[in-house]
């Protein structure tokens, strides 16, 4: 019996790996500039629906339920990689089997409708056209969440989807120290880091020298170019469709060379995660990320960690240099300042280091509310602009430029803005214990990643979705979650460019 069912998984398997390899492609192609005739996007949602139903049934059909049942049974006799697998199929099922095929669908024909209302909406600078949408978006949801667990906190159900195990409870805890320590020392520090110049980061620089240069930084960093492509997109975003077809995107603007810079060193870091995960793990529903904050912290500790570090910048400048010699004249120092001034701004995702997790904050304290049921869609832009004036002093010109500036909202996406903090929190404690094995800024400067990136596929990449983000976090630091070290860590680093700063301007 265990063989037949052991069989079985691998040929449930193989089919929905297949399904997911052909929507993937599909999206990919939707994303990027790929030639997509304009004719072409009814035919290709018909097969979007089609195969996505496949999955669905195969998860929830008579079969597959025994199997699972069976496994769960006997899990005794399987090995880790089996047993994970059952656990993960079981919350599937779980999730799958308690909505309604029907619901499910009409949310989906939804969330395409309510994101082409979204673009609109943002070009015209209109809430009221979204809002009706909005409105239903956040009524699914309710409704999803009393069928899947009406006793716990509905935000808790949100969290679930990206982040097993985190709760409310949790990241009250985590934003209320945020608030406590970081909004007063981004305020001052904003503030004594003000003079910084960085009018040369929006030099003129042609992008086929960019497009350059986008290769060379993934490769230098250890993206295997041999498994894995650069394209360009509106949003840069990457994809893993299997360890050797990582693909991402970037955008390129040539007044600000800086922006594809940073778009390349984060979205490499995702696509470093994808590439190494364990052979072992080929065939199974295993291979990817432990959850969304676990890859964010991939993203960000390349972005941030290593790719706003002095001595990263330092190994890589003469390069950088020799590429783009319009910053010829620029010291590394003042470039490292440059791409280091912390700034209110209104738009998250241009944020730096120090402000983004604030912006995450007022948007988690939104969605709390409205899942709470404590305020009405019509009321939000008012509540998202009080909020922007209280945590970063700004007036909002528009709601283009306020409440309507993302997208995942539009796309069904509540609960998964925290992920980017975790990610940012997730990330310095994990790089505290690299640092603690292995001469981390010593190889940033020479530009070896051979040691940093086998470090962290020992302890992270390797391991796929083997364990959830808490249990990975703890098999690494030996504690939870902790902001402290993401705050210390701003903290020094900002007063030693505050240091830096005071020393050329005497
Ligand atoms: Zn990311």
């Amino acid at each position: 019996m265990l063989l037949k069912y052991l069989k079985q998984l691998n040929a449930y398997n193989e089919k929905v790996i297949n399904y997911n390899y052909c929507l993937n492609n599909i999206y990919w192609d939707m994303e990027t500039e790929t030639a997509f005739p304009p004719k072409a996007v009814e035919k290709t949602s018909q097969v979007i629906e089609f195969l996505s139903k496949e999955i669905t049934n195969l998860l929830v059909s008579k079969d597959t339920i025994e199997m699972i049942d069976y496994l769960t049974e006997n899990n005794k006799s399987l090995t880790p990689i089996q047993k994970r697998q059952v656990i993960l199929l079981n919350r599937a099922y779980n999730r799958a089997s308690k909505i309604p095929v029907d619901l499910q669908t009409k949310y989906e024909g939804l969330k395409i409708k309510a994101q082409s209302v979204w673009v609109e909406a943002k070009e015209k600078n209109d809430y009221s056209l979204f809002a009706p949408y909005f409105k239903e978006l956040i009524f699914y949801n309710k409704k999803f969440i009393k069928l899947l667990e009406p006793k716990v906190h509905p935000y808790d159900i949100l969290l679930e989807q990206g982040e097993f195990g985190m709760t409310v409870e949790k990241l009250d805890k985590f934003f209320d120290v945020l608030k406590k320590e970081l909004i007063p020392f981004a305020k001052a520090t904003i503030e004594k880091l003000e003079s910084i110049n960085t009018d040369f980061l929006f030099k003129s620089i042609p992008l086929e020298r960019q497009k350059a240069f986008s290769n060379y930084l993934a490769r230098y960093i250890g993206f295997d170019l041999n498994k894995g492509l650069i394209k360009e997109s509106e949003h840069p975003f990457c994809m893993g469709i299997e360890p050797n077809n990582v693909r991402f995107t970037t955008h390129y603007y040539g007044n600000n060379f800086i922006s594809s810079i940073y778009s390349v060193l984060h979205e490499a870091g995702h696509g470093i995660y994808e590439q190494n995960q364990d052979s072992e793990l080929e065939g199974t529903m295993l291979q990817g990320g432990a959850s969304m904050g676990v890859h964010e912290s991939q993203s960000r500790t390349f972005e941030n960690l290593f790719g706003r570090n002095y001595y990263f910048l330092k190994g890589l400048y003469p390069n950088l240099q020799e590429i783009f010699p319009e910053i010829k004249e620029v010291s590394v120092e003042a470039f490292y300042k440059g791409v280091n001034k912390p700034e209110n701004s209104l738009i998250r995702i241009e944020a730096d280091e120090l402000t983004y997790s604030l912006h995450i904050m007022l948007r988690y304290e939104i969605e709390k509310m409205i899942f709470e049921d404590k305020i009405e869609v019509d009321e939000l832009p008012k509540i998202w602009n009080s909020k922007m004036k209280e945590y970063f002093g700004l007036d909002v010109p528009n709601d283009s430029k306020g409440i309507l500036q993302d997208v995942h909202w539009a796309g069904g996406m509540f609960g998964y803005f925290p992920s980017y903090s975790l990610g940012n929190a997730y990330a310095n404690q994990i790089i505290e214990e690299m640092k603690k094995e292995i001469k981390l800024d010593e190889f940033l400067e020479k530009g070896e990643f051979g040691p940093i990136n086998y470090w962290l596929r020992e302890k992270i990449h390797r391991k796929g979705m083997l364990l959830d983000p808490d249990d990975l976090i703890k098999s690494i630091c030996k504690e939870e979650l902790n902001p402290y070290l993401y705050i210390n860590y701003l903290k020094e680093k900002f007063r030693k460019i505050i240091e830096m700063n005071t020393d050329v301007s005497n």
